[in-house]
């Protein structure tokens, strides 16, 4: 049984054991983890950790400066995202900003048996927010290139639809929903639409600046209500700093809830979170100023460019095959004995997972080719034998 230290160790001694203990954990800089879609933080952002560690962003009252930081890092992120005004958090995470824009379409929809459309290769953060918020999940099937049948969408639209969600950067293949598409129907029908950007968002719009050829995703699409971009994936920003960006001041409006004790004064949170990181917004915009769209631009470039070269030599494996062309710097593939294959390149270190049939390997700014070079160099000798 663990219990409780009577006496508390020395520093040095506590330090020691944490590493010791730690020395299971797989690290980014060893270039082991290609599966994960977080990456080692920028430098920057982990001085400005340090240095305000202790700015608490639910209490605004007292970290005045804070909460301005927080909003010019909305502002600007809603910049990004073509639009002037912008209304919402950095907050913990995709699933925090997922869970807050069915909030709040559920509550502006004011819908008896609330449902929402959502595709089927939606992340999982959706079935808590179906759960806490008693939402009605409705899945849309898939086209065969893995992105969502809007047809299907269309089809499923009833009194009880409170939204639609497309996705822009699927979780497993990086894929690139029919946003525009989605868009007009949301329109047709005077839906909110949704567009999970978690991934994608730190990713799309400085690929669209290289030239790929990808489908605009933002509120440059009028059916756009709510996007949730995080920082905490391509943003190189530290864990926890997701996004939630909303077009109009009704959404927040109808999520926030009074907080009168709070030393600051009253204030309205439409966070689920109460006290809750300034450093990390603060760190978030550090990083927006420091490295400004081209240094996005050239961390995307090398990414996408790493992602398109290990989907060609996933082509050449005997054994292995793509699951589609990526759309991001996202390559997934198959295999034969897929289970037996993912067991043997975990027990040589690799921080891969297969799920839905596939691995997945998410071209983060710490992979580098020598890396997939050694990957691939273990995964052709696991498929010979
Ligand atoms: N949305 C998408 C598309 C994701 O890929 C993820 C995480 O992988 C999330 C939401 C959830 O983000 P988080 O793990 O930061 O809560």
């Amino acid at each position: 049984m663990t219990t409780f230290p009577e006496k508390g160790m020395s520093e040095e001694e506590v330090l020691n054991e944490l590493e010791k203990r730690l020395s299971e954990d797989l690290t980014f800089d060893s270039g082991k983890i290609l599966g994960s879609m977080c990456t080692y933080p920028h430098p920057l952002a982990q001085k400005i950790i340090s240095l305000y560690i202790d700015r608490n962003l639910g209490d605004p009252g007292l970290h005045v400066g804070s909460r301005k930081i927080e909003e010019e890092t909305v502002q600007m992120l809603g910049n990004l995202l073509h639009l002037n005004k912008a209304y919402g958090n950095i907050v913990s995470g995709g699933t925090e900003a997922n869970i807050l824009a069915v909030r709040a379409f559920r509550n502006i929809a004011d819908v008896e048996n609330p449902e929402l459309i959502l595709p089927e290769s939606a992340h999982f953060s959706f079935l808590k927010a179906s759960e806490m918020l008693k939402v009605k999940l409705v899945w849309a099937e898939l086209n065969d290139d893995y992105s969502v049948n809007v047809r299907d969408v269309e089809n499923k639209i009833t009194d009880n639809t409170i939204g639609i969600v497309g996705i822009a950067g699927t979780t497993g293949l990086g894929v690139v929903d029919d946003i525009p598409a989605l868009s007009d129907l949301a329109q047709d029908y005077g839906l909110p639409l949704h567009v999970d950007a978690a991934f994608g968002g730190f990713v799309i719009p400085f690929a669209k600046a290289l030239g790929y050829d990808l489908p605009d995703f933002d509120f440059k699409l009028k059916g756009v209500q709510s996007i949730t971009i995080d920082p905490h994936k391509m943003g190189m920003a530290p864990i926890p700093a997701g996004g939630i960006i909303f077009r109009k001041k009704k959404f927040i409006d109808a999520i926030s809830v009074p907080a009168p004790y709070l030393a600051g004064g009253q204030i309205f949170q439409a966070t689920i979170t109460g006290t809750r990181p300034g450093a990390n917004a603060l760190a978030v915009w550090t990083l927006l100023k420091h490295l400004g769209f081209e240094g996005y631009k050239k961390i995307v470039k090398e990414a996408m460019e790493l992602s398109r070269w290990f989907a060609g030599q996933i082509k050449t494996l005997n054994g292995a095959y793509l699951i589609r062309e990526p759309m991001l710097n996202i390559v997934s593939f198959g295999t034969k004995e897929l289970e037996k294959v993912e067991k043997e390149l975990k027990m040589r270190g690799w921080g891969i997972s297969a799920h839905r049939g596939y691995i997945r390997i998410v071209m983060m700014p710490h992979v580098k080719k020598i890396h997939l070079e050694e990957f691939l160099r273990d995964l052709k000798e696991i498929l010979k034998v």
